[in-house]
């Protein structure tokens, strides 16, 4: 391929605040069409907005999370333009003017390893409301409740290079968000929207091509079929000796191809001014400040931490970064054992698996740190079996908060460590494999395995394995 993709996204979240931007109507999912619309969001006459401060604190908290820089003096400003579902004829935004400047989101390359994708800004505007087409065969229906939402905007740089780039950015700031409890994230809902600025070039060119911007996809799947299908695209548009126009697009879910919406061939004039109605915010340095003191420790940060302080592969450090709750879950239990990577393998094994099963987090999960600490104790010294452990005690453990040793001992679900009893199983194997023995005698050591399988079996499956092994060396090697 002689050609290379370049992508930049725009990523509109919606704020976790209650009320809207300017207005103190709820911004609440699945309300009743236009119930959640006063005269502010509307702005009759005589309304004046006033600025949500969550929306400013949680744009502030991002841009900190992003390593952005932070306007002091800001501003709001209407973005002049009509359409039936923005009721005002403007939407207060801060387009020009943005909150956080610069800063980047990392992300894992295809190759493994790690890329900084820099951010051109992080702005905070309000949303538009919305035309709905089929629920009415002739007629486009409209519900404003969605209008006047907070949102933040967190544009890129054009510095992705790929679709799967593409996929693994979109998947950072989903995750950002919500570890900093700043947006729910919900795509479907429509929380997070995304919109692609994708254009193709030689390689080994350095300026960038024309752009296309296919506008509002919903999902992560979408975003990458999306600049899937416009790379391709482009390239046999140029292939055939075409010239790439301007365009916006939208994406066609149903068969993951793209189509023009309107050419763009000159820029939009939408007369920004500053609103009127709300003066200008200052934002302290000490207010800063303070905020930066609430974020927590960042998912990048804490997977490092926990790839060199706890010695886990890329990969489950990873996966225990996935949410803010599961990472504080690790370090919780790490409070009760020194045994980072049996409860890395137990938080990643059986009881994720229990929480799949009953379609809960790590949040809603109601045992507490120092009884799996427990648990993974008793393992790991031997007295319980791992498998008895995951399939046996940990599901009645959460279920009825009793410790592990209690249920244990309950179900009969002990290990036999024993030396008289274990003695017992131990000489019924060796007995049990004569012609076996002689060819571990002869030097077959790896037969090892096949007498401890033999003694699990026998002991139906209570006997410690350690010390099971310990025995059948000492009588063999005899
Ligand atoms: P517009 O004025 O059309 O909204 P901006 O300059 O504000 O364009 O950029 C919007 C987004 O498009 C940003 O994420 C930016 O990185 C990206 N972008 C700009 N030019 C290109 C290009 N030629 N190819 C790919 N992405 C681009
Ligand atoms: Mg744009």
């Amino acid at each position: 391929m002689n050609y290379e993709a370049v992508i930049g996204l725009e990523v509109h979240a919606q704020l976790a605040t209650n009320t809207k931007l300017f207005s103190g109507d709820s911004i609440a999912f699945g309300g009743e069409p236009n119930t959640q619309v006063s005269p502010i969001s509307l702005a009759h006459p005589g309304t004046l907005p006033k600025t949500n401060k969550k929306a400013v604190a949680f744009a502030i908290k991002m841009g900190l999370a992003c390593g952005s820089e932070i306007e002091e003096v800001n501003y709001f400003a209407r973005k002049n333009y009509f359409y039936p579902d923005l009721p005002k004829g403007y939407q207060i935004s801060q387009h020009t003017t943005p909150i956080c400047k610069g800063g980047f989101i990392s992300i894992t390359t295809e190759a493994g390893g790690e890329r900084k994708v820099q951010l051109n800004r992080i702005h905070i505007e309000e949303d538009a409301g919305k035309s709905i087409h089929d629920i009415d065969p002739s007629n486009t229906c409209i519900d404003l409740n969605r209008a006047g939402t907070p949102l933040i905007e967190i544009v890129t740089e054009p510095d992705l290079f790929s679709a799967e780039e593409a996929w693994e950015y979109v998947t950072e700031v989903r995750k950002l968000v919500r570890w900093l409890n700043i947006c729910d994230g919900n795509m479907e809902e429509g929380s997070l929207r995304c919109d692609a600025n994708v254009s193709i070039r030689l390689k080994g060119v350095t300026t960038l091509g024309t752009k296309v911007e296919v506008k509002n996809l919903n999902s992560i799947r979408n975003v990458k079929k999306a600049i899937e299908f416009e790379i391709e695209r482009m390239i046999a548009e140029v292939e055939k000796g075409n010239i790439i126009k301007q365009q916006t697009r939208s994406f066609d879910a149903s068969n993951d191809t793209t189509f023009a919406i309107r050419d763009k061939e000159e820029a939009n004039d939408y007369r920004y001014f500053p609103d009127p109605d709300l003066p200008a915010f200052i934002v302290t340095k000490e207010y800063i400040q303070s905020i930066a003191a609430t974020l927590p420790a960042l998912p990048w940060a804490l997977q490092h931490e926990f790839q060199e302080q706890y010695s886990l592969s890329k990969y489950d450090a990873e996966q225990l970064c996935d949410e803010l709750t599961t990472a504080a879950y690790f370090k919780a239990v790490l409070q009760y054992t020194p045994l980072s990577k049996q409860v890395a393998n137990w938080m990643l094994g059986p009881v994720k698996q229990y929480l799949n099963e009953h379609q809960i987090g790590f949040a809603q999960l109601s045992l507490a740190p120092a009884i799996l600490a427990e648990l993974v104790g008793l393992v790991e010294a031997g007295k319980i079996n791992f498998s008895v452990a995951a399939a046996k005690i940990l599901p009645a453990m959460i279920e009825k908060n009793e410790q592990p040793l209690q249920i244990a001992e309950a179900l009969g679900l002990m290990q036999v460590s024993d030396i008289d009893e274990l003695a017992i199983w131990v000489a019924e194997a060796i007995a049990a494999m004569p012609d076996k023995v002689m060819e571990y005698k002869k030097g077959k050591k790896g037969l090892i395995g096949l007498f401890v399988g033999e003694v699990k079996k026998r002991s139906k499956g209570k006997a410690d394995p350690k010390m099971v092994t310990q025995l059948l060396e000492q009588k063999l090697n005899a």
